[in-house]
Formats: C-alpha cells, sequence, structure tokens
C-alpha cells in the first residue's frame, strides 16, 4: 500500500541514518529517509506499539489538519488513516446547564479536523516501515548518551545488562518533548534553548458508547468551556470519546473526596456527567495524576551535517491548538523538500533551521494563547460560571 518510487541515492550519498524515537515523528521521519534510499535505523525506548499490551503515553486521540495530511499524502498514506478517521466540522460547546451550540470550523468550504487514534495512527506508520527493506526498527532500545560530533550512541536495551553502541552518519531525534538527543545539543556552542511548565494539568476520562452508539453527536469537537479551567471530548473509532479535563493544579488538588469530585461535575459538567456515568468518573480520575503540560523552544534544530531534531523533541507545545503532532509532520515535509534539492547535507540542514524556526516558535504561541482562547469560549457565549475555587 506504500508507494515504491523510492529515490535510489547514488554508491556514496547512501548514508546511515539513525531515528531515535519511533513515534508520529520518527516514524514518518524514517518513512522519508528511506524513501529517499538512505540505511535507516529507527531507536524506540518502549516496546513495539502494535504488540504491546498496555499503550502508555500521552492523549489516546488527536485532531489530525492539514498539516498532517498533506505530510501523510506525501507517502501514501493519507488515504488509509483518513478511512478510520472521524471528521469532526466543528466546536460544538457545552454550557453549564447542557445546552449545547455549534461554531462551524469551515462553513463555506467544508474544510473539517479528523480525530484520529494514536496507536493506530502509529500502527500504520510503522506498518508502512515494515515495507522498506532499508528500514531496520529496534524497539526497546533506550538512547542514553551521543556523541554528535563523532555520530556515536549508546542505548539500554531492555532485559540487557550491558550498553550497547553504534554509530551513524547522522542522528535524527525524534525523541519527544524530554528529548535526550537534545539534552546533547544544549551541550553545543550557540544553541538556544526555554522550556515552560503551565500552571494547568490535564487528565483523560472516558464517554463510552451506549448500546453501540455514540452518547453525544460525532462530528464535532465537544468542549465545556469554563473560564479557568475546560473539557473536551474527541471521538474514537469504537463509539466512545476521549474526554480531557484540563484545570490548575490547584483546583485538581482540592478535589479529593468522591463527593466532592461529583459535587464538581454536578456543578460545572452537568451533561456529561451521566455520559461518563459516576463509577466509571471515580474510578478514571483517581486512578491516574493530572499531567504536566510543556512549551519547548530552541534554536538551531540541527549541528552540523551530524544531528537534528523533529517534532515534540525541536518544539514541544500546549496542546490546546490541535497542532503539535501536525506540526511535528510539517517539519518532515519541509526537511524533505530542502533534502531533495540535493545541496551538502550541512546545507540543507542549517536551511531547515533557518526556514522552520519562527513558524515553529509562532505556534508554540499560538498554542499557549489558544488555551485562552478556548476557556473563554464562555464569555462568548454570555453564559455565567463562577468561578468554583471562589466558592469552595
Ligand atoms: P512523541 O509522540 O513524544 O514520540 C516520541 C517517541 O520517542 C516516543 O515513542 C518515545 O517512547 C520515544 N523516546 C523518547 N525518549 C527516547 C529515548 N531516549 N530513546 C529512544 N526512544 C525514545 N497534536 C496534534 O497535532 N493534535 C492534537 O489534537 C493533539 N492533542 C494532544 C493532546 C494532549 C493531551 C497532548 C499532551 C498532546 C497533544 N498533541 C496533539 C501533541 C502531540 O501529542 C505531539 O506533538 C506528538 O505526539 C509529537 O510527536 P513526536 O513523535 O515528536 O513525539
Amino acid at each position: 500500500y506504500i508507494q515504491t518510487d523510492v529515490n535510489g541515492a547514488a554508491e556514496g550519498q547512501r548514508r546511515r541514518v539513525a531515528i531515535i524515537g519511533a513515534g508520529l515523528v520518527g516514524s514518518l521521519a524514517a518513512l522519508n529517509f528511506a524513501r529517499m534510499g538512505n540505511d535507516v535505523h529507527l531507536y524506540e525506548y518502549r516496546e513495539d506499539i502494535r504488540t504491546a499490551e498496555l499503550v502508555q503515553g500521552r492523549s489516546i486521540n488527536l485532531a489530525l489538519s492539514q498539516r498532517g495530511r498533506k505530510a501523510l499524502a506525501a507517502v501514501g498514506l493519507e488515504e488509509q488513516v483518513l478511512a478510520t478517521a472521524i471528521p469532526m466540522r466543528g466546536r460544538m460547546l457545552h454550557n453549564v446547564r447542557g445546552r449545547t451550540s455549534i461554531v462551524l470550523y469551515d462553513p463555506c468550504t467544508k474544510q473539517c479536523l479528523y480525530s484520529v487514534g494514536r496507536k493506530q495512527l502509529n500502527e500504520v506508520l510503522l506498518n508502512a516501515c515494515d515495507a522498506f527493506p532499508n528500514i531496520s526498527c529496534h524497539f526497546e532500545h533506550k538512547l542514553t548518551t551521543a556523541n554528535i560530533r563523532e555520530g556515536q550512541m549508546q542505548f539500554k536495551v531492555a532485559h540487557e545488562e550491558q550498553l550497547i553502541s553504534t554509530s551513524a552518519d547522522l542522528v535524527v531525534g525524534c525523541d519527544g518533548a524530554f528529548s535526550s538527543l537534545r539534552q546533547q545539543l544544549v551541550r553545543t556552542p550557540g544553541f538556544n534553548y526555554s522550556q515552560e511548565y503551565i500552571a494547568t494539568g490535564y487528565l483523560e476520562l472516558c464517554i463510552p458508547a451506549k448500546n453501540g452508539e455514540f452518547q453525544m453527536p460525532p462530528n464535532y469537537l465537544h468542549i465545556w468551556p469554563r473560564d479557568s479551567f475546560m473539557m473536551i471530548a474527541l471521538p474514537n473509532q469504537d463509539k466512545s470519546f476521549t474526554v480531557t479535563l484540563s484545570m490548575p493544579f490547584e483546583v485538581f488538588a482540592q478535589l479529593k473526596t468522591h463527593q466532592q469530585l461529583l459535587d464538581f461535575f454536578r456543578q460545572h459538567y452537568m451533561d456529561a456527567l451521566p455520559l461518563i456515568g459516576e463509577e466509571q468518573l471515580i474510578k478514571d480520575f483517581f486512578k491516574t495524576r493530572p499531567q504536566h503540560l510543556l512549551s519547548v523552544k530552541c534554536k538551531p534544530y540541527h549541528f552540523a551535517d551530524k544531528a537534528l531534531i523533529l517534532g515534540d523533541a525541536a518544539h514541544a507545545m500546549v496542546p490546546y491548538y490541535g497542532q503539535g503532532m501536525n506540526a511535528g509532520m510539517e517539519d518532515v515535509t519541509l526537511l524533505t523538500s530542502i533534502l531533495n534539492e540535493q545541496l551538502p547535507l550541512d546545507e540543507a540542514l542549517a536551511k531547515f533551521t533557518e526556514s522552520r524556526w519562527q513558524d515553529a516558535f509562532a505556534i508554540c504561541d499560538l498554542a499557549m494563547y489558544n488555551y485562552v482562547e478556548m476557556r473563554d469560549l464562555t464569555k462568548r457565549l454570555s453564559f455565567r460560571c463562577r468561578k468554583w475555587l471562589d466558592t469552595t
């Protein structure tokens, strides 16, 4: 199902490329490097997501938009992904009384977002990697150290005492917001880096299917905006919704008992409570701690012709603009088009940094602004919500 128009690299141009992280961006990057004829080694800390019994990590589903679709189309996978994705044509806003209103994303040309399962999308990308003889996947390999000047890496392999050492001509860090490769870049002169945690955390809940059907209209991104906190829900293939509750950590900390949690939901999310179910809410809410959210800006994204970071490793952002994965995939689109210009590799990577950093910084900022925008939809809908903190 994947196009086989691999641009055969001339002997001598064929590089050994190590990609760290087989998440959404790493597996897409592997496909692109392989199509250019490189010898690609994809190293992933976790076990193979396709065979793992329990998949840990962040958000269960994601909003796929044009940036991501274009990148998937370039490797012949867009149709396959959209076949199981659920279109979301607009926002469905839920007020405190449970009344809803709809704001379409694009009433004229009817463009929309798609809800995709993280695991399913990652599986599609990894299956596509399997079709390339020049991609080798190494699961349960955690990068521990790297000498980026020499292209040397060490990995901790699951169930093995000894670290293994290997080398590559180019090391590409797609290892997420806490990137180990970025930690090596931080030590190189001229590398600027900043990170910001926000005071808001999130946890995921679920609105299950009922009698095999969705409990809310499926073709919307559902939002419960409540001033200083909010909840959103995206539809899943199995007719459930994944619900993300975002609030300041101090509000999470005040919900200590089952009764406090139920009272809080009755006050703020009265229509969602029966859909989630009281027992399930209590179970899911107290099962995990709220997760932290981080925004990362850095520059440059490369070191000479030896190392490069993409995706969250280069520009992690808060999730409220729904663009983290999409922007990471767009990195791969841009990088591939620059590499196809056949410049010397150091020049190509420098051109990538120069062409990318301003857009990446901007999208990190937009994600921050959109958090405020989404919470404050409350005001625009002109219904009032007393701040829970003030009343307890
Ligand atoms: P990751 O997905 O973090 O993948 C990194 C991979 O590297 C992982 O598989 C990890 O195991 C591996 N790894 C880490 N360290 C090592 C190591 N040392 N050695 C080897 N492997 C390693 N984005 C959107 O576009 N739309 C959305 O709707 C959206 N919703 C979101 C909702 C939430 C709650 C959150 C938290 C994020 C959301 N995002 C969304 C952002 C999106 O999840 C990320 O931008 C995206 O996952 C980044 O992909 P990545 O491959 O760069 O990093």
